[in-house]
């Protein structure tokens, strides 16, 4: 079967090695020149790439529905992540909190993991590549994926996988493309939100002022100035 796989951000090169390891014919495209731009700011450089907590803490950490990735977890745990990078050569330590970063400290050596397999597997790649629209037919009461519009013409494929990242830090391509992708497929694409600081402010351009602030080991507290009610 022909893939594509829109988006070469982990979860796009993820998705691209699981299935060209199937045998399936695959297709990575990715809108800027390069892959995991935003993976190699993660963890400031470092990649906090894992947790070695269960499964079940995962879960109670998710934010909304954290059941809804029951499933995914239990294709591919945070010990099978670890075991990928250690077969591509890299190896990971733990640190405070239970996080799990690779011993070198910098997350393109997480990233040339990705990209090591991706070459071994010849999975094709087209960079600066960006999808306009997923083309579909329908085959009497089914809607069948044919293929992509992208920047660079058309392209044929029997299934396509979205994997455009969210839309924080637009300057590493998450734009939100996504969202659009999935909205003219006829998807119900709910309001989105900031999730791991959803600060909001009555005072213009506060928030914005604390950006890249990174603080240890402080306390919160939150009150609403109406009802001068404390809330932690
Ligand atoms: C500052 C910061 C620090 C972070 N630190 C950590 C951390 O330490 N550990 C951690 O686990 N997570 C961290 N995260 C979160 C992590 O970066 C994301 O969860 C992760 O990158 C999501 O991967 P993804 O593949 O889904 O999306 P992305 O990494 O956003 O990749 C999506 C890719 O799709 C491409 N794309 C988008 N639209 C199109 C289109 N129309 N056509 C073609 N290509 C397209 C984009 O260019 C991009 O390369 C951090 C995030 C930020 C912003």
């Amino acid at each position: 079967m022909k893939v594509i796989i829109i988006g070469g951000g982990p979860s796009g090169m993820m998705a691209a090695i699981s299935a060209s390891t199937q045998g399936h014919k695959v297709i990575l495209l990715e809108k800027m020149n390069m892959l995991g731009k935003k993976l190699l700011i993660t963890g400031k450089g470092r990649c906090n790439i894992t947790s070695s907590l269960g499964m079940e803490e995962f879960i109670k950490n998710t934010p909304g529905n954290g059941k809804f990735l029951y499933s995914s977890y239990k294709n591919f745990t945070n010990q099978d992540i670890i075991q990928f990078l250690k077969e591509q050569g890299l190896e990971v330590k733990e640190e405070r909190g239970n996080r799990i970063f690779p011993v070198t400290d910098k997350s393109q050596d997480v990233l040339n993991c990705f990209i090591k397999k991706l070459k071994e597997l010849k999975v094709e790649i087209m960079y600066n590549t960006q999808v306009t629209k997923i083309l579909t037919k329908k085959e009497q009461d089914i809607v069948k994926v044919v293929g992509v519009q992208t920047n660079n013409g058309t392209i044929q494929a029997d299934k396509i996988i979205l994997a455009t990242g969210g839309k924080s830090y637009p300057l590493t391509g998450s734009n939100g493309d996504g969202y659009k992708l999935a909205k003219q497929l006829g998807h119900i694409v709910k309001e989105i939100k900031p999730s791991l600081v959803p600060l909001e402010s009555y005072q213009k351009d506060e928030c914005k002022s604390m950006q890249g602030l990174s603080l240890k080991n402080v306390a919160i507290k939150l009150i609403d100035i109406e009802t001068r009610k404390k809330y932690l």
